[in-house]
């Protein structure tokens, strides 16, 4: 049985990328005579919002998704997250890291070679040795002693959808393609004791969710997710990645400043059909 999920993050109201991806992972799960399930990812507690939060529901509702009573809200979950990082703590296999980004950047510049890879930079090390509290800091996973932990192991994914580059199917990589291209990544912020990659991926689990659906812009983060579910012996769910709806001017809806939230087009009078057919294109 098939349990997709929606994991919106409550920074603003809901745009058509949201009714997209909401709409795909409830037909995904429907389909298959599945389950749907919502999660409201508001760890950023400075950038979300309650108004937004609260619209959340009402939008769904009005898109005519139903999901299941289990909705999570992640706020109320960070005590979860908590015993998962002591239980890497352990066993050695995080660090407390007190750099600041500019830090890093000058480690990175003063190496000579900033790696980017989507969405990150790597860390080049510099408070790998330091024993640093790690309450008291950010908190980064040991890629190394993960990997000696592990034994070496090689980790793979099923992408049931596509990713940005047309990735589909089973997909693999190991600790020391993970370290040249992610390296030792933040699992908790100081500010907030969690991240979306840790906090996501426990959630998944706790959800019991089998089909990860969510935008592409997510796909290159999916080995990070993968690493973690191995940490914590959850069972690797399969991801659906889908395309991203962007604006009139081609640009990706939530990084678009006049992008249209669905209130507004409701206002407008557009009809749920409509939408339906905009985001279908
Ligand atoms: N909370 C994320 C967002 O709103 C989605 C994360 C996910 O689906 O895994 O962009």
């Amino acid at each position: 049985m098939i349990i997709s999920r929606f994991a919106p993050s409550p920074t603003g109201f809901l745009h058509l990328g949201h009714a997209y991806s909401a709409l795909l992972a409830f037909q995904l799960a429907k389909t298959s005579n599945g389950l749907f399930k919502l999660r409201i990812e508001d760890i950023d507690l400075i950038r979300c919002k309650k108004i937004f939060h609260n619209k959340i529901y009402y939008d769904l509702n009005w898109l005519g998704v139903k999901w299941e009573k289990d909705v999570f809200v992640q706020s109320d979950r960070i005590y979860i997250y908590k015993n998962y990082i002591n239980f890497l703590n352990d066993r050695g296999l995080v660090y407390g890291c007190e750099c600041s980004r500019s830090d890093i950047n000058n480690a990175l510049l003063a190496l000579d070679k900033p790696f980017k890879y989507p969405n990150t930079v790597t860390y080049p090390g510099t408070c790998r040795k330091k024993k640093l509290d790690i309450w008291s800091n950010n908190i980064r996973i040991n890629v190394d002693k993960i990997n000696h932990h592990l034994g070496s192991p090689t980790l793979s994914f099923n992408e049931k959808g596509l990713g940005p580059n047309g990735e589909k199917g089973i997909q693999q990589f190991d600790l020391q393609w993970f370290k040249q291209t992610l390296g030792d990544i933040v699992i908790a912020r100081r500010d907030i004791r969690t991240s979306y990659h840790l906090a996501s991926t426990i959630d998944d689990f706790h959800q019991n969710v089998s089909l990860v659906t969510r935008g592409n812009d997510l796909f290159y983060d999916t080995p990070i997710h993968v690493l973690l579910q191995k940490l914590f012996n959850f069972k690797i769910p399969n991801f659906y990645h889908h395309k991203l709806i962007n604006d009139q001017n081609g640009k990706k809806l939530s990084k678009s400043k006049n992008s249209e939230s669905l209130n507004q087009l409701r206002e407008k009078g557009m009809s749920l059909d409509e939408i339906k057919s905009l985001i279908e294109q």
